[in-house]
């Protein structure tokens, strides 16, 4: 194998001093064998290793040369390092979760009625054919936001099965009772800023309204009330069979009035 001078002038100290490894020893070997200028810088160090105090200018030379070979090895560390550290922050960007909220355009909003309870149910489906990463909520100026979150580059998704399309609910009854609600956090977080101006899918200024404050809603019917008794559980599931198990679950309790999307069955 050819092996670059350059690469051997780096050995060449260690090789000198019989801190290198066999391959690199079987390397420089055979390299010098055919180089006489490689040779000849052995023969330097060698000569400046050997009698230093003889040759006070030689051994500056040897000097220079080892801080010479540091530096640039240094520098190519650093550069690789910084390329490291770039490519890892372009990743940790394009998947971060809390990446970007699906744009309004794709949030569809249907079948808004709500519950004997007070609750507002409605379907939510994203329509850009991409995975969703993350659903979470938040009260903003009084309004609550359900938000879809995606990743800078998210996954096309395989199957019409997920988060992105769902069945949501929020407590928000014209008259608030404690005891109602279910969820305490979210009771709490409810209580705080009871009544609720607003109901959206997305964030302030990007959003599908839901349902807003005075608006008559329909009610709900007695196969969506007996869907919402055992539905209130979507942000935990992950696997395929969770997804199946709620779908056959819509399907069996909704039937005909179920959401359907290509895939759902
Ligand atoms: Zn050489």
């Amino acid at each position: 194998m050819r092996v670059p001078c350059e690469l051997v002038e780096d050995l060449l100290p260690l090789y000198h001093d019989k801190a290198c490894s066999e391959d690199s020893r079987a390397l420089v070997d055979e390299h010098l064998q055919g180089c006489s200028a490689c040779r000849k810088t052995l023969a330097e160090i060698h000569e400046q290793v050997e009698h230093p105090r003889e040759d006070m200018e030689g051994m500056r030379e040897a000097q220079k040369m080892w801080m010479r070979v540091r530096r640039r090895n240094i520098l190519q560390y650093l550069i690789a390092l910084c390329f490291l550290f770039l490519a890892i922050a372009v990743i940790a960007w394009a998947t971060n979760p809390k990446g970007k909220v699906v744009p309004a355009e794709n949030i569809e909003v249907s079948q808004v009625c709500r519950l004997e309870d007070g609750s507002i149910v409605f379907h939510m489906y994203t329509n850009d054919g991409k995975q969703l990463r993350s659903l979470t909520f938040e009260i903003i100026g009084g309004s609550f936001y359900f938000i879809p979150m995606q990743a800078r580059f998210e996954a096309d998704r395989e199957s019409e099965q997920g988060i992105f399309n769902v069945y949501l609910s929020i407590y928000a009854p014209e008259e608030y009772k404690e005891e109602d609600s279910e969820d305490r956090d979210v009771k709490a977080m409810l209580q705080c800023s009871y009544p609720l101006k607003g109901i959206y899918v997305g964030s302030p200024g990007n959003e599908v309204v839901v349902w807003e404050m005075g608006q008559e809603l329909p009610a709900a019917s007695p196969a969506m009330e007996r869907m919402m008794e055992n539905n209130r559980s979507i942000w935990a599931y992950e696997s395929k069979s969770d997804w199946d198990k709620y779908y056959s679950y819509l399907e069996r309790t909704l039937g005909d009035e179920m959401f359907r999307k290509e895939g759902v069955e």
